[in-house]
């Protein structure tokens, strides 16, 4: 089997399409050494030696370590050094590189290769002792930290106290002499530390640094990640070893990182940072900050420091010709990393770049007019739930505010939220239902789960490609980085800034648009949606076959979902309307009632304000279509559970409370979501039922009235199980409906249909469809039902279930296709057996799921209904499942 894939020099054995085999980093290796840019020669080990050293209980296959020495060979032909030779030595790096990226795994390996001898032939070769021992360090302390666990800070304590014992104040006032001490030092601490010497062999160390890599597939931190991305663990890693080139060496050699748009904004100008003298690490790491790439930036951004433009404009212009061509090849925004070593400029990456669900609409829009994408590309690219983030509130221009620091504008929103100083803390109190704001000196991988729980995050060090910057965009969290002016103490968690103080639990309000952080909670207001968001939108709905709906009953949730494109009302819960503090009397004195007379007397007082709430939403919706469901509430919610409230309610209805108390106890199920609900109600109770056809009937008429035009409400049982049920509510109905018509002498239209949301609904749809004339899937009790699991109860152990494998994920957040999806793939084919124009849809909250909204489509379901805010999500993912 072949499992390494050599590049460089203008060819290469993979290609970008072998991103499954090589990796993201390792394809786009060989991709941009098969065009001809300059890339350092090197090769990738591919993931299928992962999956097998993990089936082989971590053992390599037999035949890889020739292929890696014939390869190392290659590079040294190619370079023309040798590895491990004293004389002219080659130098690697070894990095990570899954199809997906992970910033979870062991990264990188800078100067692997560096011995006690060989970094006198580096010396030589360089003519620069300094450098030689300056990266002989580098390469102690990174290899020590990810392949033996030796630490960082152990490295950078022997440092502090060199820099103080020579009064030296930069890492840049260390001369050969010193760095070759602290060499000796640091080889010390480790053999200190470990029981055993710094590994001298070359070949040790690049076993070693494969083995680490391979190794953190498996850590807690990519397994984490894995599981938050869904990412299989089955797809594995694979292993780039690539010659060094050297961003260091002198002022000649910088390195940097870029990308070919504004990954914020998605404005189409080139975008990055650099340093001169410096190793990738540097500018990721936040350590020193990096310069801006292009002079428009430093202008815009009032620095001194001058760009790279205008340091090294030849390589400057070399690389814009390099990162245009990439995304021309590419046709899309690419993320690119690059070095200069002594004037001449290596490509260490590119790849598809990170961006904000703006800039990716605006990318997207643009890269259609430019023709460098289709139409369907362009809507295949947005990822529907990234919409979320343009659907959510911006600072209210009109706010007051306290701006008390300011930082980089790294990832777009605005947040508010209580200060908490550490990831497991944000993790918690966001789990108890808190905002919270992660506020760390700088982010690294170990934070992903309080950035994925924070509202947002701030750090007070960092650039734009910095860590916190580069994940708050991709989750699409607000972020400001590199606020300098903010002093965070973890140890007595405060922040300190202009000689104020805050604690944790602090509410502070962070702009991710602009940078600024802010004293306590700020005015937001709702986004505009127009421009780019809305062309891509209308793309969308040119392509996309189902209709979306929404799932309100208030106006301002009915208005919430006309603004973002909802085609009518999938699902009006009316139960919802009954919540009420005015209503709720007459609600209880309904439920409590004993006597036909006593209810009556109740819904005498419901049936208008009832119709009140249709007249709005039919007026809302003029003329769309609306479904509302007829009263299914889990009784309970309703019932007056204190003696106070019951006291209350006896004094509101002249009863006795005794007796309220007695007939409360009766009605106490011990499960409500199996007990008295949905229309069993109705069959028990048909004069509430009847009373709300009445209201929806009467409210239809007369908004028909208004708008000159017949509104057709679409009247819906829950809960239906059984043919029969429907068959003695249509009649009720029917009969209501009769009788308004008598009254008015104008004829009502109206449709009755059911929601299929038990599995005996489901097989029996054949039958049920006889009368209904609509289906809407109820998932949410479809999933509660097929899996015998508890909506509200699960959530103590669905996360065991997640995270051992034994559901994919949340049943309750993505359709279970096999199981309750067959469910609906048969209620759907047998409805439509019986009934062929039968018209169907879905209103759990699966409906606002791209993944299941793409099962519907393969279903063949007319429309998908949704809460308000994930109506363009519905409506895009259902452009991306039609195509
Ligand atoms: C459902 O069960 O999927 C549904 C939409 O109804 P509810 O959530 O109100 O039970
Ligand atoms: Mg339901």
């Amino acid at each position: 089997t072949k499992w390494v894939y050599s590049f460089g020099d203008g060819t290469a054995d993979g290609t970008a399409d072998m991103r499954n085999l090589l990796g993201g980093k390792g394809a786009n290796l060989a991709e941009m050494s098969n065009l001809g840019l300059p890339v350092p020669s090197g090769f990738t080990i591919s993931t299928e030696v992962c999956t097998a050293y993990y089936e082989n209980d971590r053992a390599y296959p037999a035949d890889l370590a020739e292929q890696v020495d014939a390869a190392i060979e290659k590079i040294e032909n190619s370079v023309g050094g040798k590895f491990g030779q004293k004389e002219n030595p080659l130098l690697v790096s070894v990095r990570s590189g899954a199809r997906a990226s992970m910033p979870g795994m062991m990264d990188t390996v800078l100067n692997l290769g560096l011995n006690d001898e060989t970094v006198e032939g580096l010396a030589e070769k360089s003519g620069d002792r300094r450098f030689a021992f300056d990266s002989y360090r580098r390469f102690i302390q990174m290899y020590s930290d990810v392949v033996l666990e030796v630490g960082h800070h152990h490295f950078e304590e022997l440092l502090e106290i060199l820099k103080e014992e020579k009064g030296y104040f930069l890492d840049t006032d260390l001369e050969a002499a010193d760095w070759e001490a602290l060499v000796a030092q640091y080889k010390a601490k480790v053999e200190e530390e470990l029981g055993r010497p710094f590994p001298q062999d070359v070949r040790d160390q690049l076993w070693g640094a494969i083995s680490a890599v391979f190794g953190s597939w498996m850590n807690q931190r990519a397994i984490t990640y894995r599981r938050l991305h869904d990412i299989p663990a089955e797809w594995g890693t694979a292993v780039n070893v690539q010659a060094m080139v050297f961003g260091n060496m002198g002022d000649d050699s910088a390195t940097g990182v870029a990308f070919t748009r504004d990954p914020s904004t998605g404005d189409k100008r080139f975008y990055g940072e650099f340093l001169v003298n410096a190793q990738g690490e540097d500018v990721v790491a936040g350590i020193r900050t990096p310069q801006n790439l292009t002079k428009q930036a430093r202008l815009d951004a009032g620095s001194e420091d001058l760009s790279m433009e205008e340091v090294f404009p030849e390589v400057y212009a070399q690389l814009v010709e390099v990162y245009k061509r990439l995304e021309a090849h590419y046709r899309d925004m690419q993320d690119i990393e690059f070095t200069v070593q002594q004037g001449k400029l290596w490509m260490l990456q590119t790849r598809s770049g990170k961006r904000t669900a703006k800039a990716a609409l605006q990318i997207a829009v643009d890269m259609v007019e430019e023709d460098l994408i289709s139409k369907e590309e362009a809507i295949l690219r947005i990822e529907p739930s990234s919409l979320d983030q343009l659907l959510h509130p911006t600072l209210d221009p009109k706010a007051e505010k306290n701006v008390i620091a300011r930082g980089l504008p790294a990832s777009p929103g605005a947040a508010s939220g209580e200060i908490v100083f550490n990831s497991d803390e944000a993790e918690k109190l966001a789990n108890e239902g808190k905002s919270v704001i992660l506020v760390r000196v700088e982010t690294s991988p170990e934070d992903i789960h309080g950035m994925h729980a924070a509202k947002g995050i701030l750090t007070s060090r960092g650039g734009m490609t910095s860590h916190a910057a580069v994940v708050a965009r991709g989750m699409g969290r607000a972020c400001v980085s590199g606020a300098g002016s903010l002093n965070i103490d973890y140890k007595d968690e405060t922040l300190t800034v202009l000689g104020d103080t805050f604690k944790k639990g602090d509410i502070i309000t962070i702009d991710g648009g602009t940078g600024e952080v802010m004293v306590g909670s700020v005015d937001m207001i709702l986004p505009e949606l127009s421009g780019t968001f809305g062309t891509l939108m209308a793309w969308a709905d040119d392509i996309r076959r189902m209709k979306v709906r929404t799932n309100a009953e208030t106006p301002l949730d009915a208005e919430t979902a006309r603004k973002f494109g909802a085609e009518g009302v999938g699902l009006c819960r009316t139960e919802h309307m009954f919540f009420d503090a005015e209503r709720i009397v007459a609600v209880r004195q309904m439920i409590l009632a004993e006597t036909l007379e006593e209810r009556e007397a109740a819904l005498a007082k419901l049936l208008p304000v009832q119709r009140a709430d249709f007249v709005d939403l039919f007026r809302i919706m003029s003329g769309l279509p609306v479904t509302v469901r007829l009263l299914d509430p889990p009784l309970h919610e309703f019932l007056p559970k204190t003696d106070e409230e019951i006291d209350e309610l006896a004094a509101a209805l002249g009863a006795d409370a005794k007796k309220l108390r007695h007939r409360a106890m009766q009605l106490h199920e011990f499960n409500p979501m199996l007990g008295h609900r949905g229309c069993r109600l109705g069959i028990s109770y048909p004069e509430i039922y009847e009373m709300q056809a009445r209201a929806i009937l009467e409210a239809a008429a007369l908004v028909s009235k208004e708008l000159g035009e017949t509104v057709i409400p679409e009247i819906m049982v829950p809960l239906v199980a059984t043919k029969r049920e429907l068959e003695i509510l249509k009649g009720k109905i029917s009969a209501v409906g009769e009788a308004i018509e008598k009254e008015t002498g104008v004829a009502v239209e109206y449709l009755i249909g059911t929601m299929i949301e038990l599995p005996r609904a489901a097989l029996q749809a054949g039958q049920i469809a006889e009368e209904a004339e609509f289906f809407s899937f109820g998932t949410n009790d479809l999933t509660q039902t097929t899996f015998g699991i508890s909506r509200d109860d699960s959530g103590s152990f669905l996360d065991d279930y997640v995270n051992q494998g034994i559901y994919e994920t949340d049943p309750f957040v993505s359709l279970d296709k096999e199981g309750v999806g067959e469910l609906v793939k048969l209620a759907a084919e047998r409805g439509r057996a019986t009934r062929p124009d039968i018209k169907l849809g879905i209103c759990g909250e699966h409906g606002g799921d791209p993944a299941s909204i793409d099962f519907c489509e393969t279903v063949g379901l007319d429309y998908v209904s949704c809460s308000p805010y994930r109506v363009p999500i519905a409506r895009l993912a259902a452009a991306q499942a039609a195509l």
